[in-house]
């Protein structure tokens, strides 16, 4: 890069902002997905004013921007395939405020989700949007993908937490949509639009987001069954019988014999070939009447057991199952391919046996846990030798099938992770022409030069 446009970048983000070294960039290259480019600077904002004028010197010179957040993404958004300058906000991370009074907290994008949670929690607030990568992911990476969570079932996405924004146009003008009231009907929902737009519209420098009171009691069940389309219809038979779980999580068979292979000896291992946990949350003498409702309603649904808890302990040793399943899944040594499919919710019976019908047609072990509730399920290939030619052939066509199968259950490709990188090949097939041409029209007027977060899905 241009020496002239280091100066100017270091003008606007200091001295120390500015990292050409190979360490910072190889860090700045990657996410959690496979793919991975260097870029030619990183730059480390701290402010909003440091982030406008870098968009303003890169805007004048065509570079290419790609903000990263936490960079814990799993569809390689952050990741710069056409080089240029990967903005990371990681230094932006100051909770600006908690309002027990306005119940909204006002921070920077790169405050880390869990540290949020705890600041909320600490003043009897709760802010409820739970990815599993709480611990590492940024808020700005949260609102960018519009990520979800187990609790999103009762509690709903990001997106509904998002009051305001601030947020800096590709041209370096500072814009502040929505606010800090909880209704707001004032213009277009531009909230909305920044929110899940992975990047590619402006760069989040700023949020006013939704907190709710701490709800002070909860109650874990976690029953097993025969099999997996009896734990789906279990599933459905809460919502029939008029239950609103906070979480609805699913595991098949594949999943539970590896936690049996490879979960520590504290966690306990029910038996059956299929695992369900519910959660339910809010006052003591209701959740205690509802989990015994629950019990009940889960027995006569055909569950093998039914274990029950009521303790913050108690409810943290159950999902200590659930939590560990991404790892006894790596620990088996295989690759996992992991697709965050969603269908409605109406079709999850169907959808846990054509996940099981998939891994027949292909060959391939399929490994399904996730959010039931939401018909949100990890559909996971686990692959044992992912380098062969042929075997990498099989797996792109029993990708191919499987978001063929899902689209035709009027289901989507991504429900929580983002398009990014690693779905842009079935964009096209998972997006209505007029909704993809309303995208690009969005793209143009806001970024004409195409200089944010390039090289992503729209680019086809
Ligand atoms: C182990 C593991 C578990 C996960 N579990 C879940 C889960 O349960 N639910 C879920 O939804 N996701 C989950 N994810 C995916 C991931 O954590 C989320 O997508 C998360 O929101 C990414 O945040 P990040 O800060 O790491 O963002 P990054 O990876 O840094 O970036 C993600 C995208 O956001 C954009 N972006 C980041 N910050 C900004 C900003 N300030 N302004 C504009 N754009 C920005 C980037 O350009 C990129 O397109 C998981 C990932 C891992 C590794």
């Amino acid at each position: 890069m241009d020496a002239r446009i280091i100066d100017e970048l270091r003008r606007v983000a200091g001295i120390d902002g500015v990292r050409l070294d190979d360490a910072a960039r190889e860090e700045a290259a990657a996410d959690k997905w496979f793919a991975r480019t260097v870029p030619d600077a990183v730059v480390f904002a701290r402010s909003t004013a440091s982030v406008a004028g870098v968009m303003k010197i890169v805007s004048r010179e065509k570079i290419s921007v790609t903000t990263r957040g936490a960079g814990h993404g799993y569809v390689g958004g952050c990741v710069p395939v056409r080089g240029g300058i990967v903005l990371s906000t990681a230094r932006m991370d100051r909770i600006k405020e908690v309002s027990a009074e306005d119940f909204v907290a006002v921070v920077e994008p790169g405050v880390i989700t869990g540290h949020l949670q705890d600041a909320a929690r600490r003043k009897g607030l709760f802010y409820p949007p739970d990815p599993a990568s709480l611990k590492d992911c940024s808020i700005g990476g949260n609102i960018a993908t519009n990520a979800g969570g187990p609790r999103c079932l009762k509690y709903g996405v990001t997106r509904n937490y998002v009051l305001g924004l601030e947020v800096v146009l590709a041209d370096g003008t500072v814009a502040r949509v929505g606010g800090r009231t909880h209704k707001n009907k004032t213009g277009f929902d531009l909230v909305g639009i920044f929110t899940g737009s992975e990047g590619m519209l402006g760069i989040v420098t700023e949020a006013t987001l939704r907190l709710l009171p701490w709800p002070p009691s909860r109650a874990v069940l976690s029953a097993s069954f025969p099999d997996m389309p009896k734990a789906a219809a279990a599933v459905q038979s809460i919502f029939a019988h008029g239950h609103l779980p906070s979480a609805a999580e699913i595991a098949d068979r594949f999943t539970l014999e590896a936690a049996r292979k490879h979960a520590g000896a504290e966690t306990a291992i029910p038996p059956g070939e299929a695992h369900l946990l519910v959660e339910i949350d809010g006052q003591e003498a209701s959740v205690r009447a509802e989990a015994a409702e629950l019990t009940g309603l889960l027995r006569d649904a055909h569950a093998v057991s039914v274990e029950s808890a009521t303790t913050n302990e108690g409810c943290d040793r159950l999902w200590a199952l659930r939590r560990g399943f991404s790892a006894s899944l790596k620990a088996t040594g295989m690759k996992k391919l992991n697709e965050d499919i969603v269908v409605p919710r109406g079709r999850l019976v169907e959808l846990v046996e054509f996940g099981a019908q998939l891994g027949r047609d292909y060959d391939v072990p399929v490994a399904c846990f996730g959010h039931a509730g939401d018909g949100n399920i990890h559909v996971n290939l686990m692959v044992d030798n992912p380098d062969d030619p042929a075997t990498k052939e099989r797996m792109e066509r029993a990708l191919d099938a499987l978001f063929q199968g899902v689209l035709a259950m009027g289901g989507s490709i991504t429900g929580e992770h983002g398009v990014g990188l690693a779905k842009k090949r079935w964009w096209k097939q998972a997006i209505d022409a007029g909704a993809d041409d309303l995208h690009r029209r969005i793209k143009r007027a806001l970024d004409p030069e195409d200089l944010l977060n390039p090289g992503k899905f729209l680019d086809q």
